[in-house]
């Protein structure tokens, strides 16, 4: 089952099957120094192995970047978690096998992998992929801000972050949700804690639950998974949506403070980060995510705000009114032609704009350019788990 030292040998790690049913694909390790997810997959499968319970579909679960783990670190040459747009996946599938570097072989067959257990599959698909972070802190879940998501991981009892997979190109489980899976993103705790493992084992099991693998109740230790995730939550509100990110560059000479959790609140003027201008602080009070405490990344830090239960039910009230219909009625806002679900605001004409309207509806992938600002959003997919 296992090589040297815990790491898995091929690139899956474990499967269970029985029956038809939902399928529950699990990732771990996408970066490799991010080991606990392996663990807890194997804990997962081990317990829904056992003749105790009945499964109904199938839980599958992959190593990431095995090239990377073996060498005990993030990635080889290139984030593995920032290469899943159409374009990038198109390129590595076109290059000749002598161009291909370590990253492009990883994904290549983490693709071959993940469309077999889809081809497989005799009901709804979901995906989770298992991070930790460098800093200490609570688990959480992130996810692309479609209705069908947010039902599904508001239906597990951790924080959970919008709008944070859409602040980063190229993201493994935003690519799969295009594929028709529903998907989530869940960061367990530090990368040595083994708090942390308990934690993912925690939430891919609830997942495996929630999915329809097996009947709810029917594995006892579903109790204690929940029991164990309400208590690692804290203070912390249960839902948060980012606002910005500090994107860095090397020559930034970017050094977070210490002493951040990996989502913690933070008050106004509070110093949060020196670079090579001097002091970061933050604008007023709100929460600090993902702090970067590690050499490899591009993200310094990213700054967000608790989202209330009644904002949230608003915002699902006017998705399903489907009131971005409307939305290319305001001045300087025009739908892309190519793509529906994308929203072109002149920023000539709309100088100031209120982005908390796109955000209510689902869109929250900002980018800006020049005089032009692109909005978007993942597609609503019609499917079972549409609520
Ligand atoms: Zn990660």
């Amino acid at each position: 089952m296992s090589g040297l030292d815990g790491l898995p040998e091929g690139r899956e790690i474990g499967r269970v099957a029985s029956g038809r049913g939902p399928t529950l694909i699990a990732i771990g390790a996408i970066h490799g120094n991010e080991r606990a997810g392996i663990t807890a997959a194997r804990r997962v499968i081990a317990r829904l192995s056992r003749d105790d319970v009945s499964i109904g579909g199938e839980l599958v679960a992959f190593a990431g970047n095995v090239a990377a783990m073996r060498a005990g670190k993030r990635y080889i040459s290139r984030d593995l978690n920032r290469v899943w747009s159409e374009a990038q996946v198109a390129a590595v599938e076109a290059k000749a096998e002598s161009e291909l570097d370590a990253e492009d072989r990883e994904q290549l067959d983490i693709l071959a992998a993940v469309r077999a257990a889809i081809a497989r599959a005799t009901g709804p698909v979901y995906l989770v992929d298992l991070h930790t972070t460098s800093a200490h802190g609570v688990p959480f879940a992130l996810f692309g801000d479609t209705l069908a998501q947010r039902a599904f991981v508001s239906s597990l009892p951790l924080p959970i972050i919008m709008g944070l997979e859409e602040q980063v190109d190229g993201v493994l489980s935003s690519y799969w949700t295009r594929q028709g899976c529903v998907t989530f993103g869940v960061e367990g705790g530090q990368h040595a804690d083994p708090g942390s493992t308990d934690n993912l084992e925690a939430v891919l099991l609830l997942a495996a639950e929630a999915a329809g693998l097996f009947s709810r109740g029917a594995v006892p230790e579903t109790r204690a998974a929940h029991a164990l995730l309400e208590s690692r939550r804290g203070n912390l509100p249960r839902v948060m949506e980012v606002v910005r990110r500090h994107a860095i560059a090397p020559e930034d000479a970017f050094k977070m403070e210490p002493g951040f959790k990996n989502l913690d609140h933070a008050r106004a003027e509070q110093l949060l980060a020196r670079d090579r201008n001097g002091e970061i602080r933050a604008p007023h009070d709100g929460l600090v995510m993902l702090p970067l405490y590690q050499g490899q990344g591009d993200d310094g830090f990213f700054w967000g705000r608790a989202v209330s239960v009644t904002r949230m039910r608003a915002s699902e009230a006017l998705r399903h009114l489907r009131l971005d219909r409307f939305l290319d009625l305001l001045p300087g806002v025009a739908r892309c032609k190519e793509d529906p679900s994308r929203f072109i605001v002149d920023t000539k004409i709309a100088r100031i704009y209120p982005l908390g309207v796109f955000h209510m509806l689902g869109y929250r992938r900002i980018r800006n350019r020049a005089n032009e600002l692109t909005v978007e959003r993942q597609p609503e997919r019609e499917t079972g788990t549409e609520v």
